[in-house]
């Protein structure tokens, strides 16, 4: 309900001629809105990325495959069945702007969320990406982190998809970042956050690990 009530306060309905043909992507003001609804939804970091700060690179869905990864090709949002890099980087270059959202948790928790704390990273993207849909930014779309195959408890995509009955959660589920091969370590780096390489093997001296994800704007 207070997700609903948060994204009533940021949802308007603003004319699609406001938004064509903007030379520079989504206004300021505009962008600053999403990153306060961010906030008020639990977000740790939000950042506003321009063109040029978002990073692909073909050897990011290469770690899904070598080694594999239990998800590859087990899941319609992850590869071999999403956009390859190159794929992405033709679709997504007349992006302009774009918000980047960081969730922080504790070393034991980030590696294997729990179902409602993905569920809120992916409410999280769909409440963005709809207030700038209805602020007449209709190409909005966000892309995720790790696979939304654990909202399935992992069972099922496969067979799912192929018998044409699609996917459980068709408004939130959404391709990772990595996914679609952004490199989500520079792209963060470039805006100025300190990751570290999230494995089982990380010391004990990092306290933190971290989820990223984006939403595309305009
Ligand atoms: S949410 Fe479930 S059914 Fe939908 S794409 Fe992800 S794994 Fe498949």
């Amino acid at each position: 309900m207070a997700e609903r009530r948060l994204r009533e306060k940021y949802l308007r309905c603003r004319p699609v001629s406001a938004t064509i043909n903007r030379k520079g992507g989504a206004p300021k003001k505009d962008l600053l809105r999403y990153l306060a609804l961010a906030k008020e939804l639990g977000v740790n970091d939000a950042a506003i990325v321009k063109r040029g700060a978002w990073y692909l690179d073909p050897r990011v869905t290469l770690k899904c495959a070598v080694p594999r990864c239990r998800n590859y090709n087990a899941c319609a949002n992850c590869p071999p069945r999403s956009p390859r890099a190159s794929e992405t980087a033709e679709i997504i270059k007349e992006y302009k702007t774009g918000i980047l959202l960081r969730w922080k948790y504790p070393r034991s928790e980030a590696l294997s969320l729990t179902v409602k704390q993905r569920l809120s990273i992916y409410s999280t993207l769909a409440s963005i990406e709809a207030a700038a849909f209805y602020d007449g930014y209709y190409f909005a779309c966000g892309f995720a982190t790790g696979s939304c195959r654990s909202l399935c408890n992992n069972e099922g995509c496969r067979e799912l998809v192929e018998s044409g009955k699609g996917c459980r959660y068709p408004l939130l589920a959404r391709p990772s970042m990595e996914a679609v091969g952004f490199d989500v370590y520079r792209t963060a780096a470039a805006a100025g956050w300190i990751l570290h390489p999230a494995g089982g093997h990380c010391p004990d001296v990092i306290e933190t690990l971290s989820r990223i994800a984006i939403v595309l704007v305009a």
